[in-house]
């Protein structure tokens, strides 16, 4: 199995190639097959395992695609992550996956000045990551809507409720569409995060790592 077997369009394969990067790791050859058929996923998968770019690859594949079509404004996929540190470590790898297409992308987290963010945000993007905080404030501020919001990623969910940030995503999930993919991914399953997955995902493929 390599990524050629993934039916991955060719600018994204190129860029996965330039990163030296041939066979898929576990997750991807089982998340990126199911993401791009549209399909919800829960992924039990620790960081180191790829799982960066088991969900990455497929929202750029999808928006690379309808890129022509949609002509629909505004933030496409919002991936939610706890820490900024994994905020920058996910749009670099946005970065590199998307390069050879025209999907922009956005990273937002507490701890700064929100003016650059907020002129980033102006100049319009596909995907953002966002930790919660500083999502919300944006968000109750007016510099983002949600509405047009095709693929939710709730990545590290366990350290997120560990973190204290479930009130600030049970203020977020209410201002996304109804429909909508929705990939979850958690290191560990206690009840709370089994609870979180049935609120949130419909019929989903799961994938043990
Ligand atoms: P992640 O679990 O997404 O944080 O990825 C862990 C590390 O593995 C990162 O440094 C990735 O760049 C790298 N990586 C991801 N996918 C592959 C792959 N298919 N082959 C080799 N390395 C990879």
């Amino acid at each position: 199995m390599t990524f050629r077997d993934l039916n991955i369009i060719e600018p994204i394969l190129k860029a996965i190639e330039e990163k030296g990067y041939i066979v898929p790791t576990s997750i991807q050859e089982k998340a990126i097959p199911a993401a791009l058929a549209k399909r919800d996923i829960l992924g039990c998968a620790q960081t180191g395992t790829g799982k960066t770019a088991s969900f990455a690859i497929p929202i750029i594949q999808h928006l690379q695609a309808n890129k022509e079509t949609d002509k629909r404004q505004g933030i496409k996929a919002l991936i939610l992550t706890p820490t900024r540190e994994l905020a920058l470590q996910i749009s670099e790898c946005i970065d590199d996956y998307s390069k050879y297409t025209c999907v922009r992308h956005g990273v937002i987290f507490g701890g700064v000045n929100q003016r650059p963010q907020v002129d980033m945000l102006r100049k319009g993007i596909d995907i953002l990551v966002a930790t919660p905080g500083r999502l919300l404030d944006l968000i109750n501020q007016g510099h983002i809507h949600l509405t047009n919001i095709e693929y939710f990623v709730l990545d590290e969910a366990d350290r997120m409720l560990d973190m204290g940030f479930i009130h600030d995503i049970k203020r977020i999930l209410p201002k996304l569409p109804k429909e909508k993919q929705t990939l979850f991914f958690s290191a560990t399953m206690p009840d709370s995060i089994i609870a979180l997955t049935k609120s949130l995902l419909k019929n989903p493929v799961k994938i043990y790592i």
